[in-house]
């Protein structure tokens, strides 16, 4: 893992993970090996996000897609498993991480479905503020062919190949454009960004994201499952409830810790210092760099004071 020695350098990464998703890119390498994980689904993981196939006569529906510069092995992988268009493409959010072969798939007249707020997030331009002296760049719109065409707000039920797939919309815990997906006949869930099975998250607290919002999204997640539910995370490996148990446990303790620092007065600065995740993981062992977390949840709820 890499360390960080200023607070200049871990908002210059969170920038370049959320903003561009280069980091996303760089820490995973591609391996995009399907692994069959219930009967006609499918666990593609490797493609900047964790990618869920779902196959059978009436063609293929996928859930989450990966960054754009990997679309092509999206293509390839899918292909291998079946031969078919690709009918529905759904989105766990807006992040470029998760929706990048939209493009792609859009011109293929696939049809996108994702929650109003993500849709929304995609057509506008954005651009986190420069924050301590560091600016950020501008996120252009996407073009109208990558927009979601079906957007819902609160739950959608997809029937599709036989299947009751289910999408639930989680209001401002990552971001404030969240979905799970749950195919329900299969026990397969995928949780988008509201879980990540390789270590600490990061916040959009620029794009709705809180972090009492993403716990009590955990909660939900938690209720809706059972302890032979296959979960597949936004990022890191195959999971279950026990891990989604662990990792709530985990974002809870740290979250009260961060916010007593700030109700002691500390700065950002002290409050990352001051190491509030200590002894929640094991050296090494988060993909993203636990100060991210630190980061954004004490902007999330500083300004909440
Ligand atoms: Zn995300």
């Amino acid at each position: 893992m890499v360390s960080f020695r200023c607070i200049h350098h871990t908002i210059l990464v969170l920038v370049l993970i959320i903003a561009t998703s280069a980091v996303a890119q760089d820490v995973t390498a591609v391996r995009a090996n399907s692994i069959e994980i219930a009967e006609d689904v499918h666990f593609l993981p490797g493609l900047s996000c964790n990618v869920v196939v779902v196959t059978g006569p009436e063609g293929v529906l996928i859930i989450d897609n990966g960054s754009s510069r990997n679309r092509e092995i999206l293509k390839e992988e899918i292909a291998k498993l079946v031969s078919g268009p690709i009918r529905i493409a759904i989105n766990t959010h807006f992040h470029f991480d998760h929706v990048g072969a939209n493009q792609a798939l859009g011109v293929d007249g696939t049809m996108i479905i994702a929650h109003d707020h993500a849709r929304r997030r995609m057509m506008t331009e954005w651009q986190i503020p420069e924050t301590l002296g560091v600016s950020y760049p501008v996120i252009p719109p996407y073009p109208d062919v990558a927009l979601p065409t079906l957007t819902f707000d609160r739950t959608l039920t997809v029937h599709f190949n036989g299947h009751k797939i289910e999408v639930i919309h989680f209001p401002n815990a990552h971001s404030d454009a969240d979905v799970a997906v749950f195919v329900r006949d299969r026990n397969v869930l995928h949780t988008g960004d509201l879980y990540l099975s390789n270590g600490f998250p990061i916040l959009d607290s620029y794009n709705g994201g809180t972090i009492d919002g993403l716990i009590s999204a955990l909660d939900g997640l938690i209720d809706l499952i059972d302890e032979n539910t296959k979960v597949v995370a936004g990022h890191g490996p195959l999971s279950n409830r026990e891990g989604l148990r662990k990792y709530r446990q985990m974002l809870g303790v740290g979250r009260d810790r961060i916010a007593t620092l700030i109700k002691e007065g500390k700065t950002l600065e002290e409050t990352v210092e001051a190491d509030p995740l200590a002894g929640l993981y094991s050296q090494g062992q988060s993909w993203l760099p636990p100060k991210l977390f630190i980061w954004t949840v004490y902007v999330d709820l500083a300004r909440r004071r």
